[in-house]
């Protein structure tokens, strides 16, 4: 298997080229040259398997350049009770009526973010040792909350890499700055950014395909690589998840091997959506891929109208992850659609860096609409639906799952459809405690974020996990905060070249 850039398809390298260099030269992402195939028979043999050997089996279709023996120690290493709190690494529960939560928050760092990122740095460290790579990998890390502690607890002190991550000051939860703040390793680094995702993430893309900033690290033996979705290997281990649940609901007898399922996910950067629709493409049976947004919804707008419109208003809601007005991965999705048009791409993605718009084709927005269905919400009817989720199933969700579950509800009025629905649970509601616990008990609370948890607890029935119990006594590591123009200068100064 091979990997093409959506901007330019003539571009061909293997996935541990892929992976080490994260982003394409030409600024475009890494895509699989083609989808692999399961047949119905391969996705229900998968049901019997434990966790590291569905993946394991997934990635062998991919990383076609792998060994078996070094898909084994990535998988191995990653997917264990060692770093998971359950032995089914990704768990379902049953909600309510053909509805299943895929719960994939019981890593490190509470939120789905750990399914990708425990594995990464084996993924990064085997690819550089496959192609001779004899260069310090420095991971940079833009983050609206969840992939930086993820990222950081993925790559502390893993040899031959460095870690330096760049969140938005006023844009994560409390609860989220303080895990980063808190991290830690020796070969990592935390800075807060004025200014939104947005601004983190292009200063990271910008500093990435920076020739000058290039030739600097080359001089002194080191490479960037990325540890974000734009990242292949970011992207490969979430299509493993929406395949397991498929095959654990056959197994459950929850459905029978050949029917749909609709998959509902909360996105934001578009990589876990599209994970699932790289799942569907595979074989899985899916009747619709459900994007759901919060207040910022761009991606609503772009699936039912065919134009991408960034030129809005950024809102912060209790859904941080979620705060984004360019979703990188939509990248790939149009790349596919448009049958890997690298012209086309350019020109929109031209387009969005010049006037932060674009329009699709009439053809490709019917493509859109046919695999499909966008909605969205605002905070009061996030909170509204973890109140009425904890009242009426005494489950509770935390603000990113409450967006999907509240989409899909809304979904299901208006097309009546009944298809067994999988949604993606995307965070523990621990991390979002001051958010969650307003909404259970319908009011603001003055606790202060260790109390709040205390009482979500009480509240909730569920354990606290033990790695936000524990930041209780961690000292503060970091503290830095730049403005965006400077944060080429405090890369190269932190490295030290
Ligand atoms: C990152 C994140 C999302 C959005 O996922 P994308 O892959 O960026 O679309 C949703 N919920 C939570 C809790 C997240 O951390």
């Amino acid at each position: 298997m091979f990997y093409n850039s959506t901007r330019n398809s003539t571009v061909k390298v293997n996935s541990a080229e892929a992976i080490t260099q994260g982003i394409s030269a030409d600024g475009g992402l890494f895509v699989p040259e083609s989808i692999p195939a399961l047949s119905l028979d391969e996705i229900k043999a998968i049901g019997n398997m434990n966790y590291a050997d569905k993946a394991a089996f997934v990635f062998s279709k991919y990383l076609t350049d792998f060994t078996d023996a070094e898909i084994h120690y990535c998988t191995d290493n990653a997917y264990s009770t060692k770093n998971f709190e359950t032995e089914s690494i990704a768990e379902i529960a049953h909600l309510f009526d053909g509805t299943y939560m895929l719960e994939l928050w019981h890593g490190p760092t509470c939120a789905f973010k750990d399914m990708a990122l425990q594995i990464l740095p084996y993924f990064l460290t085997t690819s550089a040792k496959k192609i001779n790579l004899d260069k310090k990998i420095v991971i940079l890390v833009a983050t609206s909350g969840d992939t930086g502690k993820a990222a950081l607890e993925g790559f502390r002190d893993v040899e031959g890499t460095s870690i330096l991550v760049f969140y938005p000051e006023d844009g994560v939860s409390p609860m989220q700055k303080r895990q980063m703040k808190t991290q830690e390793g020796s070969n990592v680094g935390v800075c807060a950014l004025k200014g939104n995702f947005d601004d983190c993430q292009n200063g990271v893309k910008a500093i990435f395909t920076d020739s000058d900033v290039k030739a600097k690290l080359d001089e002194n033996g080191m490479m960037f690589s990325s540890a974000n979705s734009i990242n292949w290997g970011r992207l490969v281990p979430q299509i493993v998840y929406y395949i397991s649940s498929y095959a654990e609901l056959v197994k459950d007898g929850a459905i029978e091997a050949g029917d749909k399922i609709n998959i509902v996910v909360p996105t934001g950067n578009f990589g876990n959506i599209l994970a699932a629709y790289y799942a569907k493409h595979m074989g899985v049976p899916v009747n619709k891929l459900i994007c759901a947004s919060n207040i910022n919804n761009v991606l609503t707008d772009f699936i039912n109208t065919g134009v991408y419109d960034r030129n809005r208003q950024f809102y912060a809601t209790v859904s941080p992850s979620m705060d984004i007005l360019i979703s990188s991965n939509l990248e790939r999705l149009l790349y596919l659609l448009t049958d890997r048009n690298d012209t086309l791409i350019k020109e929109w993605f031209g387009k969005l860096a010049a006037d932060g718009r674009y329009e699709v084709t009439d053809e490709i927005k019917a493509k859109l609409k046919e695999e499909f269905c966008a909605g969205c919400c605002d905070d009061e009817q996030t909170k509204q639906t973890i109140h009425e989720i904890y009242e009426k199933y005494s489950y509770t969700c935390d603000t990113h799952t409450a967006v999907a579950v509240k989409v899909y509800e809304d979904y299901k009025k208006i097309t009546g459809d009944t298809t067994k629905t999988v949604i993606a649970s995307t965070a523990s509601p621990y991390k979002f405690s001051a958010a969650v616990l307003e909404a259970v008990q319908n009011g603001k609370s003055d606790l202060d974020e260790y109390a709040m948890i205390d009482k979500l607890a009480e509240l909730s029935n569920m354990p606290v996990p033990s790695a936000l119990a524990d930041l209780r006594n961690k000292p503060e590591r970091f503290s830095d905060t730049i403005v965006k123009e400077d944060q080429k200068k405090y890369v190269l100064e932190t490295l030290g070249i």
